[in-house]
């Protein structure tokens, strides 16, 4: 039955995390923070089909802006604006949040916050060195709410 499907769904979220259901960083859309927003660019971006854009610098997992789709309602493709311009105006708060945290608290987070969508990190301590924080993709609202609907 689809009710029980869906209510189990919800139980669920107490025991699974944020890692069971993350886009890995692979897979994630992304756009380096030196890019111009010149034809080429905004094309893939609009062909991209996402809303929320993960900015990194150097290295994809070093990511340290987000860029909505809509920052781009004024911007002229043959102004060939940097990137770093609208990410400095904008200045949309990335949320991050570790590995191991429930999918109903992670709800909750996405109900409270103005943004849908969070950068996943965990803690790396399996190399020689000393441990360090690793991204390994990230969370929409979206995720969570497929992990409740989703039927088998
Ligand atoms: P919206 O539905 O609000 O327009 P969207 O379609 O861009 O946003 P979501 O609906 O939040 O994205 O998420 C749909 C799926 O796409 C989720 O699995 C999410 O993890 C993934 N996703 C979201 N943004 C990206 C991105 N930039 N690159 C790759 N995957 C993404
Ligand atoms: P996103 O969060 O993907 O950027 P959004 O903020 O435009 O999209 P939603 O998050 O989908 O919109 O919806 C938020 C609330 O605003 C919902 O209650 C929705 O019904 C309402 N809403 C969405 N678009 C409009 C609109 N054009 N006019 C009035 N209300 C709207």
């Amino acid at each position: 039955k689809e009710e029980l499907n869906i209510i189990q769904g919800a139980l669920e979220l107490r025991t699974k995390t944020v890692e069971d259901v993350l886009t890995p960083l692979s897979d994630c859309f992304m756009l380096a923070s030196d890019v111009v927003l010149d034809f080429n660019t905004m094309s893939e971006i609009m062909e991209s089909g996402y809303t929320r854009i993960p900015v990194f610098e150097n290295d994809r997992s070093n990511i340290l802006d987000i860029l909505f789709v809509k920052d781009l309602a004024f911007v002229d493709p043959d102004d060939c604006t940097p990137l770093k311009t609208i990410t400095q105006f904008y200045k949309h708060p990335l949320h991050c949040v570790f590995n191991d945290t429930k999918l109903d608290a992670m709800l909750e987070e996405f109900k409270k916050g103005k943004s849908h969508l969070a950068i996943v990190q965990r803690v790396n301590n399996e190399g020689e060195g000393d441990p360090f924080y690793e991204v390994m993709g990230i969370v929409t609202l979206e995720d969570v709410i497929e992990e409740i609907i989703k039927s088998e």
